[in-house]
């Protein structure tokens, strides 16, 4: 019984890479310095896995910013806009990445999308009518002979062929078949030249293999890999993760291939696949440690697991790339007897080795320690939360009105002009607010100087959006560093790393919470700012809230109780707080589900079995016990929920705002075909870019919507909160954003209703 990884976390043990990179970014550092820090932290990462016995290596699973984009140019898979810029290869692999503007040219950013059922984000490669698919690359190689001189032998890491065709966006009416060839072609050239420097494996991360897969998908699949595996120079392992191979197990069983890597944790359906029989002649790469998730593995429940597969030869790996968990638990201050239940990216390569261990009879004595982590109770039960929750019924999940009634009510009780205009909860994060706070967080600052900050902050965009006119106003957010974080410090049962950082893209990353235990109300959350800004105003000021399921899907979940019941915790939570805006005089308040999408299951025909069934009622519960007169808003952060419309009718909402304006509106078609009931705010402008929408064009946009939405239903308002842009580009905005919607409402129509004020 041996072990390997799927992949090692590579932003370093204190986001090292993250800081060399941007230096190199603002021109503080040369390419080279760059080059040479990378290979220096990769020598690192190698002996950590060889000093930590990890038998098998990877290699390649490093990335300067993403692995897709990686594999991608070593094929040369470069549009043509960005080949053809007179820059130096490493200068193009970032103008792809981040786009470039400079003296040779001015190309956008490759899209990026969310890389699976994780908060991680890859680049979306465009394969072209000209693309010639050939091998110009050579990091792969490079990486490899930078391990073999160290005396490790690797195994070379790439993202498949197929992964490769699923994920990529196809121009001038081009589709994966054309590729097929001349990419196989380019894999096989990549595997000789693998063999030519001595390597014995390769690894072809196939994740997509545990997607819904259609006839058409499978025929792909096994095309490329029937021809791929013809002359086949070196050993191939296809490795899967993020679920199960139900649609493609015995095809891949039947192929020629030397390795088959499936993932136990996430794929329900593995360990049964592979009871049916696993060929004698392949090796299995059992993911068995939760790649993740940042609780220790129980190795009771594991060993069980690895007992039951029939293969005769097992590799124990990680059920996905360490990638998504942080660096290592012994830089956190915990408690020593909380530490002992995490387990991050080098904590879990002492895992491996344990139950490899433990597998072959050896050093049975970790066993036992391991098992007393999960006999005794880890958390104290709060009796009260699951009191709560046992109480539950159908009413609970329910507003008492329909949303006609409601909508009869709140027209006849605001008095909104048509188009009503606001925005979506944010404004400008300055340095000075940020560093405001850090001051606060250090000392240096009292606590009634931190205040008297932000209740200037508050006051002056307050009266800033009554001076431009906007309907709806907001207090800004200037007291919260981050929209799960500020909940979560609020929240009972929330546990905060001081150097947990995982990489969402590039060079930038997160720090999830992570929920330890039963959550309830610690204390009011928002109350006092929602309730101090109303107050400077006759207007209405809209209370904020983070959502049960983006809460949740922004930390790190518990797995001692399902996700559903972690949400319903949240969700009793932030019902408190809601009810308590309510008794304050907030007479509008924003739910925000900017994550709402994050953990829909990768299969469709789990979508509403397996997700959908728990998180919606949960948003429900959350605000069914306001009055009628209150209205609920919420906002997502993608409008890609074309296919969950009715999920999203079933928030039962009065009002939803989302990101549609880079994606050309086209939901709009889909919210008419449905006659989508909950008013909407299509987002008018993109907020990720600092460019200002002039008057012209934001009217433009808001006649589009109107072609598709009654105007009864339509509000106006940016696509997301504004804490990342500039003060001046905001104000402009805003200020055209107002004047777009005066001139839509047009003259007659303006006049019929009354100004709240
Ligand atoms: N209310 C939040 C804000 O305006 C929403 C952020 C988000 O959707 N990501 O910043
Ligand atoms: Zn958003």
């Amino acid at each position: 019984m041996s072990t390997t990884i799927i992949g090692f976390p590579r932003i370093g043990e204190n986001r090292e890479l993250k800081f060399q990179t941007e230096k190199y970014f603002r021109n503080e550092i040369t390419e080279s310095q760059i080059l040479s820090f990378s290979k220096a932290l990769r020598k690192k990462h190698w002996r950590i896995l060889k000093e930590t016995q990890i038998e098998a290596i990877p290699s390649n699973d490093f990335s300067l910013y993403d692995q897709t984009l990686d594999t991608a140019f070593l094929l040369n898979i470069i549009p043509a806009e960005v080949a053809n810029l007179d820059l130096t290869p490493l200068e193009k692999y970032f103008a792809l990445a981040r786009g470039y503007q400079g003296a040779k040219g001015d190309v956008k950013a490759r899209p990026m999308k969310k890389w699976f059922n994780t908060n991680y984000h890859y680049l979306v490669p465009k394969f072209e009518k000209n693309t010639q698919i050939k091998v110009t690359g050579s990091k792969i190689f490079d990486e490899y002979q930078e391990a073999c001189e160290l005396g490790i032998q690797t195994r070379p890491v790439l993202i498949g062929p197929f992964t490769l065709l699923q994920l990529a966006e196809y121009a001038d009416n081009t589709s994966a078949k054309d590729f097929v060839d001349s990419l196989v072609d380019g894999y096989q050239d990549i595997l000789r030249k693998l063999e030519a420097l001595g390597a014995q494996w390769i690894q072809l991360d196939e994740p997509s293999l545990v997607k819904d897969l259609n006839t058409e998908e499978k025929q792909l699949f096994c095309n490329i890999y029937q021809r791929l595996t013809e002359n086949k120079a070196i050993n191939i392992l296809v490795q899967t993760y993020f679920g199960d191979v139900r649609d493609v197990y015995q095809e891949l069983i039947a192929l020629n291939i030397d390795g088959i890597g499936l993932d136990f944790v996430e794929g329900r359906q593995n360990l049964s696949l592979v009871k049916q029989g696993f060929p004698a002649d392949k090796t299995l790469f059992a993911g068995v440690v939760n790649g993740k998730n940042i609780w220790r593995n129980d190795y009771q429940k594991t060993l069980d697991i690895i007992k039951q597969i029939p293969a005769q030869n097992i590799v124990l790996n990680t059920s996905c790339s360490l990638l998504h968990v942080p660096y290592s638990v012994k830089n956190e201050v915990f408690a020593e007897n909380i530490k002992a239940h995490f387990a991050f990216a080098l904590e879990k390569l002492a895992e491996l080795t344990d139950l490899a261990q433990l597998v072959k009879g050896e050093n049975p004595q970790v066993l036992a320690s391991n098992q007393a982590l999960f006999t005794n109770e880890r958390v104290v039960r709060d009796e009260k939360v699951h009191q709560k929750l046992a109480q539950l019924t159908e009413a609970d999940f329910t507003r008492p009105d329909t949303f006609e009634v409601r909508e009869q009510i709140q027209k006849a009780k605001f008095q909104l002009p048509l188009l009503p205009t606001t925005t979506i909860g944010s404004f400008p994060q300055t340095k000075e607010v940020k560093q405001t706070r850090a001051k606060y967080k250090r000392n240096e600052i009292s606590k009634t100087q931190y205040h008297d900050y932000l209740a200037t902050r508050t006051k002056e965009w307050l009266k800033w959006q009554e001076e431009i006119g906007l309907d709806i106003l907001v207090h800004g957010e200037f007291e919260r560093n981050d929209m799960v974080e500020y909940f979560g410090q609020n929240l009972n049962g929330y546990l905060f790393s001081k150097n947990g950082w995982v990489q969402s893209y590039g060079t930038r990353g997160v720090k999830p919470p992570i929920i330890w235990g039963d959550i309830s109300r610690a204390q009011p959350i928002t109350v006092y700012w929602s309730k101090f800004a109303q107050a400077q105003t006759k207007k209405y000021v809209k209370g904020m809230l983070t959502g049960p399921v983006t809460i949740l899907n922004w930390s790190f979940p518990r797995e001692d109780i399902s996700l559903k019941e972690s949400t319903l915790q949240l969700a009793l939570a932030i019902q408190e707080e809601v009810l308590d805006l309510e008794a304050n005089g907030i007479e509008i308040i924003q739910i925000d589900e900017a994550a709402l999408r994050e953990k829909l299951p990768l299969r469709q025909s789990d979508w509403y079995t397996q997700y959908l069934d728990w998180a919606i009622p949960a948003f429900r519960l959350v605000h069914s016990k306001v009055k009628p007169t209150t209205q609920i808003h919420t906002h997502m952060c993608y409008s890609e929920f074309t296919d969950i419309i009715p999920a999203i009718e079933q928030m039962d909402a009065d009002v939803i705002s989302f990101e549609a304006s880079r994606s050309n509106l086209t939901i709009l078609d889909e919210l008419q075909a449905q006659h989508f009931k909950t008013q909407v705010g299509p987002g008018v402008y993109d907020i990720h870019s600092p460019r200002i929408p002039s008057v012209e064009e934001i009217e433009q946009t808001i006649k589009q919507i109107l072609a598709k939405v009654p105007i009864e239903k339509v509000w106006i308002n940016p696509d997301c909160g504004l804490k990342t842009r500039g003060e001046k580009e905001t104000k402009a905005s805003l200020v055209h954003l107002v004047q777009a919607a005066k001139n839509c409402r047009g003259s007659e129509s303006y006049g019929q209703t009354k100004s709240i004020l």
